[in-house]
């Protein structure tokens, strides 16, 4: 890796701080007979810490260059297999069908670029990944966690609110990483949601909830006003607000209601 040229447009910050890698991989309950996919090996710190708990690891990463590390660090675990390719291009479904698996997780230190791209991708394949544990920006990580009427809470915090738990697992200093980033990271876990509330179309809620958040100053009357105002304005006053509320103050349940109303 000495010579490696780190590309900051692949999101290439490697986690080289043993004890995070080890408290990562601690931070997943992986039970038996499990498949872990890594999004992004980079070198294979994070993998071969997942490769000593796992049954079997599969990983997608973009940058060919790093076949030759990965063979070499990756030379004594027979349970990993990687996959040279853009995440976001691969079909992850037909992938998954050459394994044979009772547990599916998914485990990243992800490149911050794609972050939401990945995080959506994997949502809509309807994979049953029981813990998504991943590194992400500290300020991303926050809004994931953010509770109505906090700053951080926006469309992906319901959206993502909908289908899984979200634990806050710990704060990761940029001095753990080569090279340096500008920024602060956070580890947590999407924990999937053993029962979801009823959803009429899932469509129709995910394009409720972006179209409330589009313009943060304004409130639901703005920015649904191509939506039916009177039933949303019904749903609303039974939570006791009305038309001049803000999409941040409403909860998840107040937006699967709204959303059922009308779908
Ligand atoms: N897992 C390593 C670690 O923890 O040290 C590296 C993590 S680094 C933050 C992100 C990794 O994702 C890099 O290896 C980068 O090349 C890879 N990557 C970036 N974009 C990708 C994509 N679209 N698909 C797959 N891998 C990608």
């Amino acid at each position: 890796m000495n010579d490696f040229i780190y590309k900051k447009s692949l999101g290439q910050n490697f986690l080289t701080d043993l004890n995070v890698l080890k408290r990562i991989v601690n931070s997943v309950p992986i039970e038996k007979n499990s498949l872990v996919v890594e999004i992004g090996p980079g070198s294979g710190n994070l993998t071969k810490e997942l490769a000593n708990v796992a049954n079997q690891v599969l990983c997608y990463e973009i940058d060919s260059r790093l076949e030759l590390v990965l063979d070499e660090n990756l030379k004594d675990y027979k349970n990993v297999e990687v996959i040279f390719e853009d995440f976001l291009k691969s079909d992850i479904k037909e992938d998954l069908k050459n394994f044979n698996y009772d547990n599916l997780y998914l485990v990243a230190n992800l490149p911050y670029y794609i972050t939401t791209p990945i995080i959506e991708k994997v949502i809509n394949s309807k994979l049953n990944f029981k813990y998504i544990t991943v590194m992400v920006q500290k300020e991303v990580g926050e809004r994931f966690n953010a509770k109505p009427g906090m700053r951080e809470y926006n469309s992906l915090t319901v959206y993502l609110n909908y289908y899984f738990d979200i634990k806050r697992e710990f704060i990761v200093s940029r001095n753990s990483f080569t090279p340096k980033p500008n920024v602060d990271s956070m580890v947590i876990s999407l924990i999937k949601k053993e029962k979801l509330l009823y959803l009429k179309s899932e469509e129709h809620f995910d394009n409720l909830i972006r179209d409330a958040f589009r313009f943060k100053r304004k409130n639901i009357r703005n920015n649904l006003k191509n939506y039916d105002l009177e039933k949303i304005e019904n749903i609303l006053k039974k939570y006791n607000y009305d038309l001049t509320v803000r999409a941040e103050d409403l909860s998840l349940e107040i937006f699967v209601d709204i959303s059922n109303s009308l779908s």
